[in-house]
């Protein structure tokens, strides 16, 4: 890895590696670049060198970093009342819990929990499928929701389950996208489908057409809930609120739906939203997260909402997929075939040099991104990402692509 970055910074990923694996478990690879600082889509290491970020934090960092409409809101919230827990209301959170409603369009059935991930929100959502009585969960292949055990076992993905089995039961994972299968798992026993509209960690996988119309018939007709798990496609990534509201994939309307990633603009928070029966689920005492909805989170995820609103950021998405899926595979020397996702939910598939390698090309080059599968790059940038910033990140994918047609790496 080290050679083909300058010597100054071989030396420092020595240490940063030293450093990491001296302290940290061994969870996650080690990272081979130290972040000191943010700015819009802009990163800077420790040795001063900036990078444009592709990937915002997996899909979080919604108005890049250091939004001053974020650091404004939680800075006031936090110096007027940080947290308190659910034994007392506050506004961010009553406020945030309306906006959200809203935005799903949903009657006033609909209610709001709030907690502080994805997996959470995904946990809360797997309690009240179970509180209808049912037990029998279907989700699909390849989905991810989240690490905690019950969010794990509503992952259908073998080498991240099995070390940890036996996990919640009763699951059964059907391919994604097949809407037979799905039909022939579902019964009038079973308490919810569970699925992504977007498959993200499956590798920017959108559900093909008529897929999620079919999954609401389905569950209609058995009596099972319909969630989706919107945790990285939601809150504006994919070009309108929320994904399942998008064009291409329904637009459906789900019983519920789970939240996190881009929500709060990098501050943590999760949030799970329902409507009908599923909204009545969750009765006194049934479930429950200290720091869930406390003030400064929502604070943030309402700076975000306003944010998406005021700056047009919804329609700003499409505009921009467009741009990396006309401009990329032309500027990539043929590693780049096409860009693949909606909005700002992206991938680009590569024709045969593998990700990583790929991965590294560019952050030589100086651009962030993700090698999700072994032949593709998900890019996953701030709602906000400018044209100049585009601009730059285009001039760098082209730089990463020449060089490695050049085999000056890897
Ligand atoms: C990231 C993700 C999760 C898990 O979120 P965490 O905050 O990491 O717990 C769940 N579902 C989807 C679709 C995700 O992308």
């Amino acid at each position: 890895m080290s050679q083909i970055f300058s010597s100054g910074q071989s030396t420092s990923i020595d240490a940063l590696r030293e450093q990491w694996t001296s302290v940290m478990m061994s969870n996650y690879g080690t990272p081979s670049i130290r972040l000191v600082r943010g700015s819009g889509s802009r990163v800077w290491d420790d040795q001063g060198v900036d990078y444009i970020d592709l990937i915002a934090g997996i899909a979080v960092n919604a108005l890049g970093h250091a939004d001053p409409r974020i650091t404004d809101s939680v800075t006031r919230q936090l110096s007027t009342l940080g947290h308190v827990s659910n034994l007392f209301a506050t506004d961010p959170g009553l406020q945030l819990a309306a906006r959200l409603i809203a935005i799903t369009g949903w009657d006033d059935s609909a209610r709001v929990f709030f907690c502080n991930s994805g997996a959470e929100a995904n946990e809360a959502a797997f309690k009240m499928a179970r509180l209808t009585g049912r037990t029998h969960m279907v989700v699909a292949q390849s989905g991810f929701h989240g690490r905690t055990m019950g969010a794990l076992a509503l992952t259908s993905q073998p080498a991240k389950q099995d070390p940890f089995r036996p996990l919640p039961g009763e699951v059964t994972a059907v391919p994604f996208g097949d809407e037979a299968a799905l039909r022939a798992a579902v019964t009038q026993e079973t308490a919810a489908i569970l699925l992504e509209p977007v498959q993200g960690e499956g590798g920017v996988i959108p559900a093909p057409a008529g897929y999620l119309a079919a999954a609401r018939e389905i569950a209609d007709q058995s009596g099972a809930l319909l969630i989706l798990d919107e945790v990285q496609s939601g809150i504006g990534r994919t070009g309108t609120w929320f994904a399942h509201q998008h064009a291409s994939l329904g637009p459906v309307v789900p019983d519920v739906i789970t939240l996190a990633k881009g929500l709060g603009g990098g501050i943590p928070i999760g949030a799970v939203v329902a409507h009908g029966r599923a909204a009545a689920l969750l009765g006194a005492g049934s479930h429950g997260s200290t720091f869930g909805g406390n003030p400064v989170s929502a604070s943030a995820a309402l700076a975000v909402l306003n944010a998406i609103d005021s700056d047009g950021l919804l329609e700003r998405a499409s505009f921009v997929h467009e741009r990396f899926a006309r401009e990329l595979p032309a500027r990539s020397s043929g590693v780049v075939r096409s860009v693949r996702g909606l909005g700002l939910l992206m991938a680009a598939e590569l024709n045969d040099v593998p990700s990583a390698t790929v991965d590294l090309a560019l952050k030589q080059a100086g651009v962030l991104a993700n090698a999700v599968s072994p032949d593709a790059i998900r890019m996953a940038p701030a709602l906000n990402i400018s044209d100049a910033e585009i601009d730059d990140a285009l001039d760098r994918w082209e730089i990463a692509c020449s060089a490695l047609q050049n085999g000056e790496s890897a």
